[in-house]
């Protein structure tokens, strides 16, 4: 009964970018965000001109993952120009109104909203464009996936099993519009102890390599559950942009080289 409806808004090309690829969760909280910074700090490491939208209306984390304050400027054709940070172009809904404000926004103010970052964004030339999408598979999700010519979506997913129920859903709703699902990059797979180095495999481990096997896509890798991770996207300094050669810079730059 949808599909119909889903067909009808043509779908929009960004003519000066090469690849416009979602990064996607079921649900929130799983990484979603901390990867896609981590994913397009990896490409840039790659030597990709790489640009990062945060559509993630109700929980825009770009901001502080990449440490940014200030707003972006309006450029001589009314486009919005993209701030940068750690060699990133970056738009994010943070950029533009409080946390507050994009709260209580209902469907239609998120809908214009999200089209106007799609729009009226002058990203220059780059080669690959992430969108860091609001987590879920509602209407929001779907105006993103219909409203630009995706060349594929990145599921996240934790290994936990509710969460891979949820990645399911994600990879169902983009195969339902034709977008390519890259593979399921399975974030916090496992702690390793900061004191013994010991590998805990807090919720047991191959769940979520098998879960891709049995929905068809990539498995792309596994990126740890670590302290490091989470102080430095804390304080906006990104692990893969300081230290891409340290072992979780290898470990994005290597989920990078899988989708260039
Ligand atoms: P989402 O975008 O899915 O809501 P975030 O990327 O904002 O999730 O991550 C949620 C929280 O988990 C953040 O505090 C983040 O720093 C932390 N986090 C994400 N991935 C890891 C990881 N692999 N190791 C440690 N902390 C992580």
């Amino acid at each position: 009964q949808e599909a119909p409806r889903l067909r009808a808004a043509p779908a929009k090309v960004l003519p000066e970018v090469g690849k416009v690829v979602a990064v996607a969760s079921g649900k929130g909280g799983v990484g979603k965000s901390t990867t896609s910074v981590n994913l397009a700090l990896g490409l840039r490491a790659l030597g990709l001109r790489v640009g990062i939208l945060d559509a993630d209306i109700y929980g825009p984390s770009l901001p502080t993952l990449l440490g940014l304050v200030g707003r972006p400027q309006v450029g001589p054709d009314r486009r919005l120009i993209p701030m940068e940070a750690f060699g990133l172009k970056v738009m994010s809904i943070g950029l533009l109104v409080d946390d507050e404000t994009a709260m209580i926004w209902r469907g239609p103010m998120v809908m214009s909203a999200i089209t106007q970052m799609l729009a009226d964004v002058d990203w220059g030339r780059l080669d690959v464009l992430l969108i860091d999408m609001p987590p879920g598979t509602g209407d929001a999700q779907l105006a993103i996936a219909q409203g630009t010519t995706l060349a594929g979506a990145v599921i996240v997913s934790t290994p936990q099993d509710l969460a891979l129920i949820d990645a399911r859903r994600g990879i169902a709703m983009f195969r339902k519009v034709d977008v390519p699902v890259l593979g399921l990059v399975e974030n916090m797979a496992h702690f390793i102890c900061t004191d013994c180095g010991a590998r805990h495999d807090i919720f047991g481990s191959g769940g979520a390599e098998a879960e891709a096997a049995r929905l068809g896509v990539p498995y792309l890798g596994a990126v740890p559950l670590t302290m490091e991770l989470r102080e430095a996207s804390d304080r906006g300094r990104p692990v893969t942009a300081l230290s891409p050669d340290g072992v979780l810079g290898q470990v994005y730059t290597g989920l990078a080289r899988k989708l260039s």
